[in-house]
């Protein structure tokens, strides 16, 4: 396996992959992780994928400078900014959404956190190597290392908004395309740790006539990110960024300044032949919903047991159409979502009627209609309005804790691995002998009823017969190939 990017959804791909059993060789061209610390909020169900691969507390520990950073706040100046209290949104109907809190952490912090457990499972982690070219057939994709070739059985094309493996490929993207007005990011330094002390915040937005914007915390102390609309990269930004703090900062250094365009874009397809997209390479978004980083990490999560099955013998190459049969939607979803969210924080604009919940994107709450699925009942649709999880086919399972010291979820079950979750006497179901049993008495499952659950956490069937699962396992495992999916075709490039 070759992947190809070291961003964060590369360095989670080769966890994934590794977590699964396969070889792999991750390349990034740059000599070093993110200079940038862009992504800071991961949400509970990213933080569920590092659970799986054993990285959650590390991550969480990492993050240890951000852990009191969850409000918001707004003022004319930093100085002046208020902490707005924390809202719980209305309308979920789950006891507890996640065995996992969200984390807020900069992605410059995530990074080397990643790259380092990458190396320690035992990835092949060549920073400072650039993919320049690559051919495929139908056996194996040769890659260009800058003159030295490498021969893959799969490429997954981690490699950033800009790829030049979509490029190569011919992929084109569809969305609307430029969100929003053109803005600055200026990141900077400054010893801010008096000025916020007890009013720490996640993101302060700035009200101030001459230097209107937010201010996102980097690490609550001395590295900040300055957000303003407008196109100009030249103006005098520690004057402007003084406005905005409010305070002398006599210490203040401009680390960068970086002019920035919302946008949101799906790859019209994701996978070509032996290569697949994940991440910022098949769709970018707004970032009002946090959801650009969470949605890659959901992509490597999934890709991973697919391309495990597929090497392993154990499924038909045909499984890796459902990657883009099931992502593909939910990247619209996720970056449709985030266009229609703004970063007023004082809500003063209408809210949209079509935003889905929050705990349905934090949580991963889209549920997959087409793709690796088996509903011989028919479509049972899961609301977007209210976070209301409850075992249906194409959704994640939702989090219960199956024991009195809450050690371990409904959502430990699956990965990377399947499993069969059965409500009642689980004996019967054990004779099919096609994937562990776990005994699982829930709310949301009448007893006789029983899910399989894919490696993915997704419920892939849900039913009361004894016979099924097997079946439908060996079905899903090896699903017919639709002669209009263009994956098949073999796209050669150098
Ligand atoms: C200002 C800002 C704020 C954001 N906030 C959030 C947020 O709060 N939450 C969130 O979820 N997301 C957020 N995002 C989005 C998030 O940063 C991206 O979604 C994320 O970085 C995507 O990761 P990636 O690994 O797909 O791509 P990248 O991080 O772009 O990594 C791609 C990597 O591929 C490498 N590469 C490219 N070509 C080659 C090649 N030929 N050979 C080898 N290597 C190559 C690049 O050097 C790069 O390191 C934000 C983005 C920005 C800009």
């Amino acid at each position: 396996m070759l992947i190809v990017g070291g961003g964060l959804v590369g360095l989670t791909a080769a966890l994934v992959l590794r977590h699964h059993g396969l070889a792999v060789t991750l390349v990034e061209r740059r000599t070093a992780t993110s200079p940038q610390p862009k992504a800071r909020r991961f949400h509970v169900r990213s933080m569920e994928v590092f659970r799986e691969l054993g990285l959650a507390a590390t991550v969480h520990d990492a993050a240890r400078d951000l852990a009191d950073h969850d409000r918001m706040a707004v003022g004319r100046t930093l100085a002046e900014a208020e902490r707005l209290p924390l809202r719980q949104p209305a309308g979920v109907d789950a006891p507890e959404v996640s065995p996992e809190l969200p984390c807020l952490i900069a992605q410059d912090v995530l990074e080397p956190v990643l790259r380092a457990a990458a190396r320690d499972v035992g990835a092949d982690v060549r920073f400072g190597t650039a993919l320049t070219g690559f051919e495929q057939d139908t056996d194996a994709v040769v890659a260009d290392l800058g003159g030295r070739s490498v021969r893959a059985a799969y490429v997954v094309a981690a490699d950033g908004a800009h790829s030049g493996v979509r490029r190569r490929l011919g992929i084109g993207r569809s969305g609307r395309g430029p969100v929003g007005g053109p803005s600055v990011n200026v990141y900077f330094r400054a010893d801010l740790a008096d000025v916020v002390r007890g009013r720490e915040f996640n993101l302060c937005q700035i009200e101030h006539p001459d230097a209107p914007g937010a201010i996102a915390s980097v690490d609550g102390r001395l590295r900040w990110m300055f957000m303003t609309g407008g196109e100009r990269t030249d103006r005098d930004w520690p004057t402007v960024l003084r406005t905005a703090l409010g305070v002398p900062a006599p210490d203040l250094e401009v680390l960068s300044v970086l002019p920035w365009q919302a946008e949101m874009l799906v790859a019209d397809r994701y996978s070509a032949g032996r290569v697949h997209l994940a991440g910022d390479a098949a769709h970018v978004m707004p970032p009002f919903a946090a959801m650009g980083a969470n949605t890659g990490i959901s992509d490597a999560h999934e890709l991973g047991w697919r391309l495990a099955a597929v090497l392993r013998g154990a499924a038909a190459p045909a499984l890796l159409d459902g990657y883009a049969a099931e992502r593909r939607p939910a990247a619209w979803f996720a970056a449709d979502q985030s266009a229609r969210r703004t970063l007023d924080l004082r809500g003063r604009t209408t809210p949209d009627p079509a935003l889905a919940h929050p705990f349905v994107l934090v949580a991963g709450g889209f549920q997959y209609t087409d793709g690796t699925l088996c509903r011989p009942d028919g479509h049972d649709p899961e609301p977007v309005d209210r976070f209301a999880p409850a075992g249906r086919v194409g959704t994640r399972v939702p989090h219960r804790w199956l024991d009195a010291a809450r050690s371990r979820s409904t959502l430990d079950l699956g990965g990377p691995g399947w499993a069969l979750l059965v409500a009642g006497d689980p004996r019967p179901w054990a004779a099919t002998g096609a994937v562990p049993v776990h005994r699982l008495d829930a709310d949301f499952l009448p007893t006789g009823t029983a899910l399989l659950l894919r490696p993915d956490d997704i419920v892939a069937w849900r039913g009361t017969d004894v016979t099924a699962p097997g079946r439908v396992l060996q079905e899903l495992l090896h699903p017919a190939r639709d002669a209009s999916v263009p994956n098949s075709t073999v796209d050669s490039t150098g």
